[in-house]
């Protein structure tokens, strides 16, 4: 599995599929949800309201797949990151949550080339060191990791390009 790090708006990105930031609601928000739903278009938001319909809102640390509308993916991985209000161990391993669910709905929807935000570090204040840590270890951990060819973190800004890219050299 090859680990690629990138500057980038995750909403460009032809990767098998991007990850979205979501909230519970799955309904779109704010940061990148916003941005995959506006520029991927309704069928994206409908496919996540059929999908509530089914099974609710989508709990912290899990994950849902969705198609990618207009956007150059061809999934949209739809998870929920847990909102920061103070250092436990259970909001660590919900971080930890969203990626390895991810990564398992990648691998059983035949998903190659995977490109991750950097989840929970805008809106919901997670912080960005820890953050990077989880996210890294656990994608390094993940234990199907044979079984995708490329997982591309896909930084915004500025301050978490540059800790991936000391943790990843
Ligand atoms: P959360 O609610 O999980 O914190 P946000 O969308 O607010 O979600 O932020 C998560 C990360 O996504 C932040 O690091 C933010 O800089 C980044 N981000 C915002 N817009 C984009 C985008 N278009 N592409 C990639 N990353 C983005």
């Amino acid at each position: 599995m090859i680990l690629e790090l990138i500057k980038a708006d995750i909403t460009e990105i032809k990767a098998d599929a991007i990850v979205n930031a979501a909230n519970s609601s799955l309904l779109g928000g704010g940061g990148v949800d916003g941005a995959i739903h506006r520029k991927g278009g309704k069928a994206i938001l409908e496919a996540c309201m059929a999908i509530r319909d089914k099974q609710g809102k989508c709990k912290t640390g899990n994950a849902v797949i969705t198609m990618a509308g207009n956007l150059p993916a061809k999934y949209v991985i739809h998870t929920v990151g847990p909102v920061w209000n103070g250092d436990s161990e259970e909001k660590n391993a919900l971080l930890a949550d969203c990626y390895r669910n991810s990564l398992t709905l990648a691998v059983e929807n035949g998903v190659k080339i995977i490109a991750f935000p950097n989840i929970s570090t805008g809106i919901y204040h997670f912080p960005k060191e820890k953050a990077a840590d989880i996210a890294i270890n656990t994608v390094n951990n993940f234990a199907e990791k044979g079984k995708i060819e490329k997982v591309i973190f896909v930084c915004f800004d500025d301050e978490n390009y540059q800790r991936y890219l000391e943790k990843l050299k």
